[in-house]
This record gives C-alpha cells, sequence and structure tokens, in this order.
C-alpha cells in the first residue's frame, strides 16, 4: 500500500452585506421573498439596460482582500463570463478575470493546536445567477421554475492555493475565514442560506503519481466540507490502490447518501470565453481609499485568539470557542471589566450561557443578560454567597426574566448556608438516618461520601455551601469511628 499525500484547495463565495444588488438599486433581502420580485432590467440583462457599479461593494471587496493580506492591484476591471444555464438571463456573469481586486495573501488559522497558514490565490467581485426553484409555497407540485431575485447580487469568491492537507484543515481554514468576513462585515457569513458557499479541489498523490484534482461542489455546512473531502480521500485512494485512473471532474456531494456523485468535466476558464465588459470602464482603486479602510480594519479572530491566550492564559481551544463569535468575545471583555477572572468568566460563557442561548434559540445580543449582570452572579459564586448549582438556577431566570442576580437571589431566599453551626446539625440528621451509608463509608466506600453530600443538598434545597458541608460530614464521621 502507498502512501499518498492529500492536497486540497477552496473556492468560497461569499455573499456581501450590501442593502442593493451590485449594478442596479434592487433589494438583496430575497430571502423569503416571492420569486421574480426584486430585480429590474439591468440585474436581468434586458438589451439596453446599463450597469452602475456599487461602490459598498469595491468597499467591502477591499476591506476582506486586505484582511487576507492581499496585495491589491491599483486598476481592475470587470469581465463577462460567458456561459449558458437557466437560471442565468443574460447569458453571461459579470466577473473578475486577469485582474481581480487582490492577489497573493494568506490566512492562519489553527487546526487541531497547530498553526497553519494557507495562501490566498485571489480575490475576486462577481455578481450571483438566479436560482431554479423545483417546489415550494410559489410553485404547484410537479412544476419548476426560475427565480432572478438573487441575479445579481455582489459576491467575493476567494480562492487559496492547494496548501491544505486534510479535510479537518479544509474545515477549520473555511472556519477561519468565515470568522473573518463576519468579523468585518462583509458578509452574515450564514452557509445555511447560502451566504458562503464552499467548493473544493482535491487530488491525492504519491511519490510516483502525480494528482489529478477533482472539484466537490454543493456542502453546505462546516461538517459537510469534513464529511464530502473524507469521502473524496477514500473514493480516490481505494480507485489509486486498484489501479484505476481518477477522472479530472467535478462532484456533487449528497449530504443524504453521504457520498460525491459525478457531475460534468471541469471546465477550463477558456470555456467561459471571457472577455471586458463594454459597459463597465475599468477602475481604479486610490492608495487614500486602500489606507482609509486597511486604517479602519478591526483586530481579526486569529489576532484576538492569540491576544486571549496571552493576556488572559485561557488555552488555545478555549481562546477558540470565545473568538468564533465577535459578539461572544465582547460580552467576555466586556464581563471581564466587572469580574476579572478569566478562566471562571470563559467557563461560564461557553457552558451555562451558551446552554441558554441555545435553549432560548437566540444570539447574546438579543438576550436579556448583560456582561455586567453575569458579573455581578459570579461575584456571588466566587464570594461564596450562593453555589454553583443555585447560580445556574439563577442564570436560567436572568436569560428568561432579564431580572438581576441579586434580586433573584433575595425573592427566592436562596442565600448559601455557611453557618457552620447550622450545617453541623443537618449533617447529624442526616446522619441518623442513613446508617448503612455511615457504615460503608467507614468500611472505606468513598462514593457514600457522596451520597450523604447530596443528601445535606437534599435536605438543604441546594442551599448548603458544599465544601463546608463535605468537611464537616467528614469531621462528625471520623468522630463516630
Ligand atoms: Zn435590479
Amino acid at each position: 500500500m502507498s502512501d499518498f499525500t492529500t492536497t486540497i484547495g477552496l473556492e468560497v463565495h461569499c455573499q456581501l452585506l450590501t442593502q442593493a444588488k451590485m449594478f442596479c438599486r434592487c433589494s438583496t433581502d430575497y430571502i423569503g421573498k416571492e420569486p421574480n420580485t426584486l430585480v429590474c432590467p439591468v440585474c436581468l440583462g434586458l438589451p439596453g439596460s446599463l450597469p452602475v457599479l456599487n461602490q459598498k461593494v469595491v468597499e467591502l471587496a477591499l476591506r476582506a482582500a486586505l484582511a487576507l493580506h492581499c496585495q491589491i492591484l491599483p486598476q481592475t476591471l470587470f469581465h463577462r463570463k460567458n456561459y449558458f444555464y437557466p437560471d442565468l438571463p443574460k447569458g453571461y456573469q459579470i466577473s473578475q478575470y486577469n485582474l481581480p481586486i487582490g492577489i497573493d495573501g494568506f490566512l492562519e488559522f489553527y487546526s487541531q493546536g497547530v498553526r497553519k497558514k494557507a495562501r490566498i490565490r485571489r480575490i475576486h467581485i462577481e455578481e450571483d445567477a438566479g436560482k431554479l426553484v423545483h417546489e415550494g409555497a410559489f410553485l404547484p407540485p410537479g412544476t419548476s421554475g426560475v427565480d432572478c431575485n438573487r441575479c445579481g447580487i455582489p459576491l467575493v469568491e476567494i480562492v487559496t492555493e492547494p496548501d491544505l492537507s486534510s479535510p479537518e484543515e479544509a474545515r477549520d481554514c473555511l472556519m477561519m475565514l468565515r470568522n473573518i468576513v463576519c468579523y468585518l462585515e462583509v458578509s452574515d457569513g450564514n452557509m445555511e442560506e447560502g451566504s458562503l458557499r464552499c467548493d473544493a479541489n482535491i487530488s491525492l498523490s504519491s511519490s510516483s503519481l502525480t494528482g489529478v484534482k477533482v472539484e466537490v461542489k454543493n456542502m453546505n455546512s462546516f461538517r459537510s466540507v469534513y464529511r464530502a473531502l473524507s469521502y473524496e480521500v477514500e473514493r480516490q485512494r481505494k480507485l489509486l490502490e486498484e489501479g484505476k485512473p481518477v477522472f479530472q471532474e467535478t462532484r456533487h456531494w449528497d449530504e443524504i447518501k453521504g457520498v460525491t456523485v459525478s457531475a460534468r468535466g471541469k471546465e477550463e476558464a477558456e470555456d467561459y470565453r471571457y472577455f471586458p465588459d463594454p459597459d463597465l470602464l475599468p477602475f481604479s482603486l486610490k492608495t487614500e481609499m486602500i489606507e482609509e479602510i486597511k486604517s479602519g480594519l478591526l483586530e481579526l479572530p486569529l489576532e484576538k485568539e492569540e491576544r486571549f491566550m496571552t493576556q488572559y492564559e485561557l488555552s488555545q481551544g478555549e481562546a477558540e470557542i470565545l473568538v468564533q463569535d465577535r459578539e461572544i468575545a465582547d460580552f467576555f471583555e466586556d464581563t471581564l471589566r466587572n469580574f476579572n477572572k478569566p478562566r471562571m468568566v470563559c467557563n461560564w460563557i461557553v457552558t451555562e450561557v451558551f446552554r441558554n442561548l441555545k435553549e432560548l434559540g437566540t444570539t447574546i445580543s438579543r438576550a436579556k443578560i448583560t456582561p455586567s449582570h453575569l458579573a455581578e452572579l459570579l461575584k456571588m459564586v466566587d464570594r461564596k454567597e450562593i453555589s454553583g448549582t443555585m447560580a445556574k438556577s439563577v442564570l436560567e431566570e436572568m436569560f428568561t426574566s432579564g431580572a438581576r442576580a441579586r434580586e433573584i437571589v433575595t425573592r427566592r431566599g436562596m442565600a448559601l448556608i455557611n453557618d457552620e453551626k447550622e450545617l453541623e446539625n443537618i449533617v447529624k440528621e442526616v446522619i441518623e438516618k442513613n446508617p448503612q451509608s455511615v457504615a460503608d463509608y467507614l468500611s472505606g466506600k468513598e462514593k457514600a461520601l457522596q451520597f450523604l453530600i447530596g443528601q445535606v443538598m437534599k435536605e438543604t434545597r441546594g442551599q448548603a455551601d458544599p465544601e463546608l458541608t463535605r468537611n464537616i460530614l467528614i469531621k462528625v464521621l471520623s468522630s463516630e469511628e
């Protein structure tokens, strides 16, 4: 059996967050809208209509290009990419060809704890095509239709060099790319709704064999990127080991069957007969504009992740979870302003805060809890005014009612029992009621102690200080011997 090297490159289409389409004033807000209601002669490409470039598109694309460390070409232009497909009434897509907005950049990310780098070959601007609809609220059963609402929506296509060497790396690279475009508000990065679409080129090679590139399409989540590429590695490996050829082709990922299926031969650039769009003049990007956008770039996810690791002594894994969502990262740091225990805050956010958000189906910015309110709750835990278990239930109420921790604790009469005398009395009662467990403990069964602590908790409705309870129990039990 020979050793194969896996080589993967990504092509990511990313919908830009503009209000209007790329060359007309039609709205980009097409999700759930009646088909063909957000169209005009320009985005339908009717004869005689003229495209006018939306400046916001250039600004957002530049932001992404600069964040990916790309070289910005001083002059660029739009080409027509010609092909026929029913969802493309114009018969061509306006795209960029030999002069994209950015080239030769790179992207850094962590994969399985190791810092990796993927070079960015190019980033270019292009408009989206329409969509074939085969079912849904707006169609009689058994019919298909074309919806042009998406025609002319601005995208950037980001192409990496084939620098990724496993499905994990490809997924982690894509996750970082998504983080970056979301941080910069270049795109909402929503993969399910198609604002972020990923295709991949994958080949297997060995010392005696040059790889043949297969393009995999139709992967709609990070998980499907990972699954599709893992499937493809195995499929190609099997073919090569059996001495069979791998064909250069495009394959579609079938999420339900968990396989890739051959779709068609891969097109080459010459198939598209690119030529400069005669309706759009070449345009240059002024240095001042580039500088202004550059200086406006926020701290990017990887920088933030590494700052969290050094400044707050978090592990790479902890920092990574926090920075995956800029709002969560901000929430974390805002909480620290009032309660400066980074690891404790991090633990509460990634477990309890995330759980509540998930249960309520909301995001941190829409939730009723604020960083200072969380800080107040954690301070009470830290000062042992309430136990961790109590705090979890208080937090739940904070999420649903928006009330402050102190208010809830007072109203529910929840103060932690940390009066030694009072606890000792309860402990003695519990010991009396559970002679078997006491005997078990005294004969060396550690588990029995846990049971007795549980009984004290039950007696006090979770209000006993757990550490103190444990100590008192051990003390009282040792006097029983
Ligand atoms: Zn339009």
